[in-house]
C-alpha cells in the first residue's frame, strides 16, 4: 500500500467521497463504508441499504483499462462458462452500462465488485484441518478453469510474473544467488512450461470460508495474467511454509491436490520447487524495495517476518530432496523391480546395529561431538558386534544438539565390509553416478538402487545386467561404510538421513532396500507415539496431565537437551530438577555402583547417609544443623508443618495464596494456587490462615507501593491474634516459584518472620524450587531476602531427579519433633538417595553450576528484558538466575493473556525449545533450565523465541 493511498483510503473524506461516487455513478445506495487494506489499490466496502456489500476498487494509476477490462472478463468466464464450484466477485455496471468508470481524480479507474462473503481462514484457528488440501484443490481448479481463457487484455503478471522474477530481484546479494540456482534447476524445462491465464496469487489470504470451514469463494483477481501454470501451485505453496508446524508437508499436500484437478506434467515438476524459491525470493526482494521507500510501510512491515521464513523454509530442501517428495506426493514414483540380485554378498544374515535414540550405544553422550554420522556408526556398529543399520531408523545425530529438525530418518541401511569389497548391479540396468562416492543402477520401472561410498568401476550411462560389478568400497582405513538405498523417483539421489517430517512420503520415494543385501524386509516400527498416549490414556490416571496436547516422545536426556523418539534434541528449558543436567555420568556411575553394593533403609548404619547429612547440613546456615531425609518435596513441606507443630505445641499455620507446596494432605493444605486447583481458596481447612500473595506485578500493590504488603501481613497477624489464632508458624517460598520466579518486596520475609517469631511460630522456607545454586548469587532463596529460617524444606534439585527431600532444623526444633515417637521413612535416606544427594552436591561444585547460573543466567535475562522491550505481549521479567519467569499479557498486568501462552509454547516446541506457561493465570513462562544450560544454548533459545515472537506480531498486524 504506498502511502498516500492508506491515507486516501482511511480519511473519511474518501469515505464520503466513494459514498456519492458509488451513488452517483453506480446508482447505488450506500448506507456505510470502511475502507480495507491492499497492497497497491483503494478498496473500499460498502453496505448498501439493502444490506448486500460492494466493493469500490479504485486501482493504482499504473493498471491499465484493458488489464481491468481482461480482469472483469475472466471473473465471467469463470462464473458463466467454467462454472467452477466457488464464488467469485463479480463486476457490477454502472449508471451508464460500464463495468470501469474513471475515479473522481480523473486519473485512476474504478470498478464496482459484488463482496464475497465469508470467514477469512485467518480468522479461523491455525491449521484449520486439510486447508492446505483445499486450497490446492481451488488453484487446481482455477488453473484448468482459466486454461481456455483468453482476452486481449491479458498482459504478463508483472512484478509478480515469476517469468520475470530476475527483474525485481536483480544482480548481486543472497536473493540473486537463490535465484540463480532456481533458475539454473529449471532451466532444462522452462521453456516447455505451459503458458496461460492465472490467479496469481491464490493462497489462504484470497478465499474465504464457509461455516463449516470449507472454501466458499475465491477473491482478489488484481494479480490475474499470464503466467506459468507450475507458478500458480508454486505461490500457494510458498505461502503455506509460513506456517510454524509442518509447513513442508501442507505445500505438498496443497500440489497433491492441485494435480488432481489440474495434473502435472513432467516440466512442471521439475521447476515447482525452483518457483517456491523463486516465489519466496521475489516477496522478500520485494517487500525490501517498499520497506527502503517507505520505511513505515505497516503491510510491508507485517509481512517482512512471514516472507523471510517462507524463504528459509523453502531453502532447507535441496531442489533433489524437494522433487523426490513432490514426486511422492504426487504418487508419480516408479517401482522396485521383483527380483534383484545382492549389490553386497554375505550380509544376508549379518547383526543389526541400534542406532536409535534408545540404543544404550548412545548413553553418556557419546552421539554428541563426533561431528561425523559415520564414526558414531562405525563404534556402534563395532559395539554391537553387527554390520548392518536399521532402515526407516530415527538415529540420533550430533546435529541434533544445534538443529530444530536435524536429519535423523534413515533412508536407507549402511554396512560395514571390508574396504575393497565389490558393489554389484541388482538387476539390469543403466549406470549413474552421483555425489562423489555413490554409484546408482537405474533399473526399467523407474527405480534407481544407490550405492553410497563406493568408487564406481563404471562410467556413467553404461549398460550393466545383475550382478556386475559396479564399483568396490571406498576407504583409507581397513572397514568401509557402504550405504544402500532405492529411490523410485528416477535417477534423482537421496539422502542418507532426512528429517523427522514428510516421513511417509520419504518412505514411499525409497522404500526398504533389505533386497539389495539379500536380507528380509524388517518390520519397521510405525511411529508409535500416538499408540503410547492411549496406553497411558488407558491405565495412567487422567488427573496426571502430561505437556503438550501431541507430546513428543521423550526417551532420552543429555545435558539441557530432552530427546525424542525422532532424534530431536529439545532445549529443556523447564527441567528445574535436572539442576545437574540429564543423564550425567558421574551420577550415573555413583547410583549404579551403590545400586549393585547396597540399597537399604536409614535403619541401618552406612556410610552415605553420614555423608550426606554432613554435606547437606554443611550447606545449611549455622544452627540448622539437623537432616531428616524423605523422598520428595511433598514429603518435606509436610514433615516440616509436623516439626513446626511439635516444635509449638500449635497446630495453625500461615501460609500465602498463589503458592504450591505439595500434594500430600498437609502440603495441600497450604497450596492455594488456583492454577492447579480453582477451587483452592474455598477449601482450606481451618489451620490454615493465609497471606494475600505479595505479588508486586499483578497484586494489590505494585512497583515501589509492594512494600505496602509487608503492613497487610501485620495487620493480619494482628486480627489472628484478636481472634485468639495460636499460629505453630509460616511456610513460604522465598521467591513465588508457582506464581513465574517473582521476586517478594525486599524486606518483607524479615518483617514478616519477626513477627510470627515474636509471637512463637517457627519459620519455614520451602526451598524445593529455588535453592540448590538456582538463583546465581545465592545457594538458598531465603539469602536473597536476607533472612535465617527454623526449619527448610528441599527436595528436586537435590536429588536431581531422584526422589529425594530434607527436612534441615535446629537440633532443638528436632529434639522436640522426637518427643513425637520415632520417625521412619523406607527409602528416605537409603544408601542410593544418600550417593545421589552426595555426588549432586559435588557435581555442582565440581562443574560450577551455581556460578554458571549467574553468568548464564544474567545473560538469559538481559536476552529476554530486550524481547520484552520489543515485544508487547511480554509483560514483565521475574526472577534471578536461572529462575526466570516471562508474562505474557494482552495489554498489561491486568490482562494476563493464557492463550497466547499456551500457543507460543507449542509454536516453541516446533522450534525445539521446551518450555510451559505456570501462574494462576497459566500465563507466565516459566523458565528454569538445568544449570548446566551454555551461551550457545541460551542463544538458541532466544532466537527461537525472538523468531516466534515476531511471527506472531506479523499475523496480528494483517
Ligand atoms: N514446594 C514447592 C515450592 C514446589 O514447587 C513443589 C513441586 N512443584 C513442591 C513443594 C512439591 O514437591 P514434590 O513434587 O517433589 O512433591
Amino acid at each position: 500500500m504506498t502511502g498516500d493511498l492508506l491515507a486516501d483510503a482511511s480519511g473519511d473524506d474518501a469515505l464520503a467521497r466513494a459514498t456519492v461516487f458509488l451513488g452517483e455513478v453506480f446508482g447505488l445506495d450506500v448506507a456505510g463504508a470502511s475502507a480495507l487494506g491492499s497492497n497497491e489499490d483503494l478498496n473500499i466496502v460498502a453496505t448498501l441499504a439493502d444490506g448486500s456489500r460492494v466493493l469500490l476498487k479504485v486501482s493504482h494509476p499504473g493498471v491499465s483499462r484493458a488489464a481491468l477490462d481482461a480482469q472483469n472478463a475472466a471473473l465471467r468466464w469463470l462464473r458463466e462458462t467454467a462454472l467452477v464450484p466457488f464464488e467469485v466477485p463479480a463486476a457490477v455496471a454502472s449508471r451508464g452500462g460500464r463495468e470501469v468508470e474513471p475515479w473522481v481524480d480523473g486519473v485512476r479507474l474504478a470498478r464496482v465488485l459484488t463482496f464475497v462473503e465469508g470467514i477469512l481462514p485467518a480468522a479461523t484457528p491455525r491449521a484449520a484441518a486439510g486447508l492446505a488440501t483445499q486450497l490446492g484443490r481451488t488453484a487446481g481448479r482455477l488453473a484448468s478453469a482459466l486454461a481456455t481463457f483468453d482476452h486481449p487484455g491479458l498482459a504478463d503478471g508483472g512484478e509478480w510474473d515469476l517469468r520475470s522474477a530476475r527483474a525485481v530481484v536483480g544482480e548481486g546479494g543472497d536473493l540473486a544467488d537463490a535465484l540463480t540456482s532456481a533458475d539454473a534447476r529449471m532451466a532444462s524445462v522452462a521453456s516447455g512450461l505451459r503458458v496461460q491465464a492465472i490467479h496469481g496469487d491464490l493462497t489462504a489470504d484470497n478465499v474465504v470460508l464457509d461455516d463449516a470451514g470449507a472454501v466458499r469463494g475465491v477473491i482478489d483477481f488484481g494479480d490475474v495474467g499470464l503466467g506459468w501454470v507450475a507458478a500458480e501451485i508454486a505461490v500457494l505453496a510458498c505461502s503455506l511454509l509460513q506456517h510454524d508446524c509442518d509447513p513442508i508437508a501442507e505445500a505438498l499436500a496443497a500440489v497433491a491436490a492441485f494435480d488432481l484437478e489440474c495434473p502435472l506434467d513432467d516440466a512442471d515438476i521439475v521447476a515447482l520447487w525452483p518457483l517456491v524459491v523463486s516465489r519466496a525470493v521475489v516477496l522478500v526482494a520485494s517487500a525490501a524495495r517498499v520497506l527502503a521507500e517507505d520505511p513505515a510501510n505497516e503491510y510491508a512491515l507485517a509481512r517482512a517476518p512471514l516472507e523471510r521464513r517462507m524463504l528459509e523454509r523453502a531453502l532447507t530442501l535441496s531442489f533433489d530432496d524437494a522433487e523426490i517428495l513432490v514426486r511422492a506426493a504426487l504418487g508419480r514414483l516408479g517401482e522396485v523391480p521383483q527380483e534383484v540380485a545382492s549389490m553386497i554378498v554375505g550380509l544376508e544374515d549379518a547383526g543389526e546395529a541400534d542406532l536409535s535414540v534408545t540404543s544404550p550405544h548412545h548413553s553418556r553422550g557419546r552421539w554428541t561431538g563426533e561431528g561425523h554420522t559415520e564414526r558414531t556408526l562405525l563404534r556402534v556398529v563395532d559395539a554391537a558386534g553387527a554390520t548392518v543399520t536399521r532402515y526407516a531408523e530415527h538415529r540420533l545425530t550430533p546435529d541434533a544438539i544445534s538443529v530444530a529438525l536435524p536429519r535423523s530418518l534413515a533412508l536407507g541401511i549402511d554396512a560395514v565390509v571390508a574396504a575393497g569389497t565389490p558393489v554389484r548391479a541388482p538387476a539390469d540396468g543403466v549406470v549413474v553416478l552421483g555425489a562423489a562416492t555413490s554409484v546408482g543402477v537405474a533399473v526399467d520401472g523407474g527405480a534407481t538402487a544407490w550405492a553410497h561410498g563406493v568408487e564406481p568401476l563404471c562410467a556413467a550411462g553404461e549398460r550393466v545386467r545383475a550382478g556386475d560389478v559396479i564399483g568396490r568400497a571406498a576407504s583409507t582405513t581397513q572397514s568401509a561404510v557402504i550405504g544402500v538405498g532405492w529411490c523410485l523417483a528416477g535417477a534423482l539421489e537421496p539422502p542418507a538421513l532426512v528429517g523427522p517430517r514428510v516421513e511417509s512420503l520419504w518412505r514411499a520415494a525409497c522404500p526398504d532396500p533389505s533386497a539389495l543385501l539379500g536380507r528380509a524386509s524388517a518390520d519397521v516400527a510405525e511411529p508409535s507415539r500416538g499408540d503410547l498416549i492411549s496406553r497411558r490414556d488407558a491405565t495412567f490416571a487422567a488427573v496426571q496431565e502430561h505437556y503438550y496436547v501431541e507430546p513428543p516422545q521423550i526417551e532420552r536426556g543429555w545435558r539441557h537437551h530432552l530427546i525424542d523418539t525422532e532424534g530431536r534434541a529439545y532445549l529443556d528449558m523447564i527441567n528445574n530438577v535436572a539442576i545437574l543436567g540429564h543423564g550425567d555420568p558421574r551420577l550415573t556411575d555413583a547410583v549404579s555402583e551403590q545400586m549393585a553394593r547396597l540399597n537399604t533403609n536409614s535403619r541401618f548404619h552406612y556410610e552415605a547417609l553420614v555423608e550426606f547429612s554432613e554435606a547437606l547440613a554443611a550447606r545449611a546456615p549455622d544452627g540448622l544443623d539437623v537432616v531428616l531425609l524423605v523422598n520428595s518435596g511433598s514429603e518435606a513441606v509436610d514433615l516440616a508443618i509436623r516439626v513446626a507443630r511439635a516444635a509449638t505445641g500449635r497446630s495453625d499455620i500461615l501460609a500465602l495464596t498463589e503458592a504450591y507446596h505439595g500434594w500430600t494432605i498437609g502440603a495441600d493444605a497450604i497450596s492455594t494456587s488456583i492454577g492447579d486447583n480453582p477451587g483452592a481458596l474455598a477449601t482450606r481447612p481451618e489451620w490454615v490462615h493465609l497471606l494475600d500473595a505479595p505479588n508486586t506485578y499483578r497484586g494489590r500493590h505494585r512497583g515501589p507501593e509492594a512494600r505496602l504488603y509487608l503492613a497487610d501481613a501485620l495487620a493480619r497477624l494482628d486480627g489472628l491474634d484478636a481472634a485468639g489464632v495460636e499460629l505453630a508458624g509460616i511456610v513460604s517460598e522465598p521467591i513465588f516459584g508457582n506464581g513465574g520466579g517473582i521476586m517478594l518486596p525486599d524486606g518483607y520475609l524479615r518483617g514478616l518472620w519477626e513477627a510470627v517469631r515474636a509471637r512463637g511460630g517457627v519459620c519455614v522456607s520451602d526451598e524445593v524450587q529455588v535453592s540448590y545454586g538456582r538463583l546465581g548469587k545465592y545457594f538458598w532463596g531465603f539469602e536473597q531476602q536476607g533472612v535465617v529460617p527454623d526449619v527448610i524444606a528441599v527436595a528436586k534439585a537435590m536429588g536431581n531427579g531422584h526422589p529425594l527431600g530434607a527436612v534441615i532444623t535446629t537440633r532443638e526444633i528436632a529434639d522436640a519433633f522426637s518427643a513425637e515417637g520415632s520417625f521412619f521413612s523406607s527409602a528416605g535416606g537409603s544408601p542410593v538417595s544418600c550417593v545421589v544427594g552426595s555426588t549432586v552436591l559435588r557435581v555442582l561444585d565440581e562443574d560450577g553450576l551455581q556460578e554458571n547460573s549467574r553468568v548464564v543466567g544474567t545473560v538469559l535475562t538481559d536476552g529476554l528484558r530486550a524481547l520484552a522491550a520489543r515485544y508487547p505481549v511480554l509483560g514483565a521479567v521475574h526472577g534471578m538466575g536461572l529462575y526466570l519467569g516471562v508474562e505474557v499479557v494482552a495489554g498489561g498486568p491486568d490482562a494476563p493473556d493464557p492463550a497466547a501462552a499456551a500457543a507460543i509454547c507449542v509454536d516453541l516446541l516446533e522450534e525445539g525449545v521446551i518450555v510451559q506457561p505456570t501462574g494462576d493465570h497459566k500465563n507466565v513462562l516459566k523458565i528454569k533450565p538445568p544449570l548446566t544450560i551454555d551461551a550457545d544454548a541460551v542463544a538458541r533459545f532466544l532466537a527461537a523465541l525472538d523468531g516466534v515472537l515476531e511471527r506472531r506480531a506479523s499475523r496480528a498486524a494483517m
